[in-house]
């Protein structure tokens, strides 16, 4: 197992926000970054290179593959075709197997409850008898979520009472899905964690996110949870990335009942990847996500993870990028801006983290 010396070039699948902040911290330790993605997008600004095509195009992925030294990705969609084919050229972190279980989130529920974890109660839905019958076990309120390419609330819908099921599956198109039971939580957390090619994993303080339609808008640190329930989420993480074998940094985003709950801690899904309630560990910790994710693809060791100062990061979407100006002006806030010209309603522009002196 050796480690991939600086120098060497990081290929990345997906060219948005996540993708641009991933090659600039692998640019800081040597190396260059090659991205592969169907669109043009804001890694491509600050990437050493880059392919335009389609990532069903297996010939341009394994010909990509062949140009860069590990393979990476930034988003979970990643058909798994273009990872294999990917694969059998390179080595790809994390592996098939995270991918396969974050693109189905029937797999994923069952995987993550077969390893003793709480996830709130679920079944398959196919059709109007299915849901009908899921309903009947599980009751409402309820969520209905396509099992396939959900994000950010997309591809879901709710059920208060039964009569509103027909309208819920006609809602998400009659897609393969599964119907969750509403939980009742206090608040939403998530566990991000980075696994070594060595097994060895370090996680950030646990952050608080607040969602608004269905999107992430802030992420706080220091978190809502006790010290010991936060050592629970962590050690959640932990099994599920073990179990996958996973190498890179994975978000494990739960939900949180309460000190006073038979079970505090219950597992909504995971992203085998960087992700959005981790911006703020680029301003408020030594080493961020990004870093640590490229530290474990590429064989290195994973650096500590402590918090410098207290963070509130606020994503910019739409048209709140627009107040860029008065943000710049701000002091103590770390402003980011991804670049994208088209300011449109629900995309992520950029994020800005506001620090404070850590609380002892
Ligand atoms: P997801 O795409 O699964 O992350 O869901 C988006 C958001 O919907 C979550 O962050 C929660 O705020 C809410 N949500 C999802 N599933 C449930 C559930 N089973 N019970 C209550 N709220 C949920």
């Amino acid at each position: 197992m050796s480690a991939l010396p600086p120098g060497s070039t990081i290929g990345i699948l997906g060219g948005g926000q996540l993708g641009r902040m991933l090659s600039i911290a692998a640019a800081r330790l040597g190396f260059k970054v090659h991205i592969y993605s169907d669109t043009s997008g804001p890694a491509f600004d600050v990437s050493a290179a880059h392919t335009l095509g389609p990532y069903e195009d297996i010939d341009r992925i394994s010909a990509w593959a062949g140009e860069v030294d590990i393979v990476t990705y930034e988003f979970e969609n990643v058909p798994l075709a273009a990872a294999a084919a990917a694969a059998a050229v390179k080595p790809v972190r994390p592996g098939a197997r995270a991918l396969e279980a974050a693109q189905d989130r029937l797999v994923e529920k069952r995987f993550v409850q077969s390893l003793g974890l709480a996830v709130a109660p679920f079944a398959p839905v196919d059709d109007m008898a299915s849901l009908t019958a899921a309903l009947e076990s599980i009751g409402t309120p309820a969520v209905l979520k396509t099992r396939q390419l959900g994000y950010d609330g997309k591809g879901q819908a709710r059920i208060a009472t039964f009569e509103e099921a027909a309208a819920a599956l006609d809602a998400i198109a009659q897609a393969p899905a599964i119907l969750e039971g509403h939980v009742k939580f206090e608040c939403e957390v998530s566990v991000l964690l980075t696994r070594g090619l060595d097994g060895t994993t370090a996680s950030y303080d646990v952050p608080l996110n607040t969602h608004v339609n269905g999107i992430l808008a802030t992420s706080t640190v220091p978190g809502p949870l006790p010290e010991a329930t936060a050592r629970q989420a962590v050690e959640a993480a932990g099994r599920i990335a073990a179990a996958l074998d996973y190498v890179g940094l994975i978000a494990v985003e739960m939900f949180y009942a309460g000190a006073g709950a038979a079970q505090p801690l219950i597992v909504n899904e995971f992203a085998p990847r960087v992700h959005n309630s981790g911006h703020w560990t680029l301003d408020a910790c030594a080493v961020c996500q990004f870093e640590n994710h490229i530290r474990a693809v590429a064989g290195w060791p994973i650096a500590a993870t402590a918090r410098h100062s207290d963070a509130v990061m606020t994503n910019l979407i739409g048209a709140d990028v627009n107040d860029w100006p008065a943000l710049a002006a701000e002091s103590g806030a770390c402003l980011h801006l991804y670049g994208k010209r088209d300011a449109r309603s629900g995309r992520k522009m950029g994020h800005i983290t506001r620090l404070t002196p850590m609380k002892m």
